[in-house]
């Protein structure tokens, strides 16, 4: 059964690394649609581990609008850990998060926002185009997709990490234990009445992308071993293969040893050994790589430790661990 929501708090999660330039005008920008949208809000920026003078912007606008409130990593623990601390600092009835440097349009919140007071508890921001991006990142993209589309059955091409959800699925999300998380599809995973929003992926207000090239492929890997083990199906499919060009090689082999013809055929040897070598090494590594995430998450260590909040104007920061 829908019930429908009246005007509950709607707080806005703002990963920011190294965004001293987007976050008092993403303060400033997001306020003011919400505002003129009569939402009541509060906005969340998590300052993870920048380099730059972020902390002190984020530091400004809390003192700015009393709606904002900051927390700062102790060091750069990635988006993922930035949106799961912000979900746990949420106290809205509802929870979005998009990206501080102004690529989700803000005036899409209103839309998730009606959305929610209809009843949706899962509201997805849907790309309907990429932006600028460069054709092997694109293609890159398309791949990563793909796999990912496949383990969780939910085509993934569009998604993005601007989501909307309801307090529920958010305690649901917290509640999940595993430190290795991939927000984007996890969102989608909890299932829950959920609808779509289409947005245009805006320009950068300011800068580069956050994400080197090599960050994004550790997130990539890091994504796909979270959610799917097909890699490691993968292993046994190459495994048959060899297998059954084995036995072509062994029965022919015996033949001509039976016939009579035996030996010569050095190169052979020496090319069988190394792709044998190396195929066992290569699936020796993606083995080793979901061993190795079973390690960090026995460990048990934290998401991300925080060294400092801030909070609206009032209060100002004080000293807390996580
Ligand atoms: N971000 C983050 N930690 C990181 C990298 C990025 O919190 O290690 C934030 C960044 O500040 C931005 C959002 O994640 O608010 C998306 O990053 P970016 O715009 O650089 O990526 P893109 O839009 O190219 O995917
Ligand atoms: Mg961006």
């Amino acid at each position: 059964m829908e019930q429908e929501h009246e005007r509950g708090l709607l707080s806005v999660v703002l990963p920011a690394y190294n965004e001293e330039g987007s976050v008092p005008q993403a303060a400033k920008t997001i306020s003011q649609v919400l505002r003129a949208a009569d939402i009541p809000f509060e906005l969340i920026f998590i300052d993870d581990g920048s380099r730059d003078k972020t902390w002190g912007a984020v530091e400004a606008a809390a003192r700015q609008w009393p709606q904002v409130r900051g927390v700062r990593f102790s060091r750069n623990f990635g988006k993922e850990a930035a949106i799961f601390a912000g979900l746990a600092q949420a106290e809205g009835a509802c929870v979005a998060v998009m990206d501080c440097d102004l690529q989700h349009p803000p005036e899409k919140l209103c839309e998730m926002y009606c959305l929610w007071q209809q009843g949706y508890q899962v509201v997805e921001g849907i790309k309907i185009s990429r932006g600028k991006e460069n054709p092997l990142h694109t293609f890159a993209a398309g791949r990563f997709y793909a796999i990912i589309s496949k383990a969780t059955g939910i085509d993934m091409s569009k998604a993005s990490d601007f989501k909307l959800l309801d307090r529920r699925a958010v305690d649901l999300l917290l509640a999940m234990r595993e430190k290795n998380s991939f927000f984007r599809a996890l969102s989608s995973w909890i299932g829950f009445r959920t609808a779509q929003v289409e947005f245009e992926v805006q320009p950068r207000f300011e800068g580069k992308s956050r994400f080197s090239v090599w960050s994004l492929v550790k997130y990539a890997i890091q994504s796909v071993t979270a959610f799917s083990s097909v890699p490691l199906q993968i292993v046994t499919l190459l495994g048959m293969a060899v297998f059954f060009c084995s036995v072509c090689l062994g029965v022919w082999s015996l033949w001509q040893k039976l016939s009579g013809q035996a030996l010569e055929g050095f190169t052979t040897v020496i090319l069988l050994e190394l792709l044998i070598g190396s195929i066992l090494m290569i699936c020796l590594g993606i083995i080793g790589y979901y061993v190795a995430r079973i390690y960090e998450e026995i460990k048990d260590r934290p998401r991300y430790i925080v060294a400092e909040t801030c909070k609206g104007n009032r209060e100002e920061s004080g000293k807390k661990g996580e």
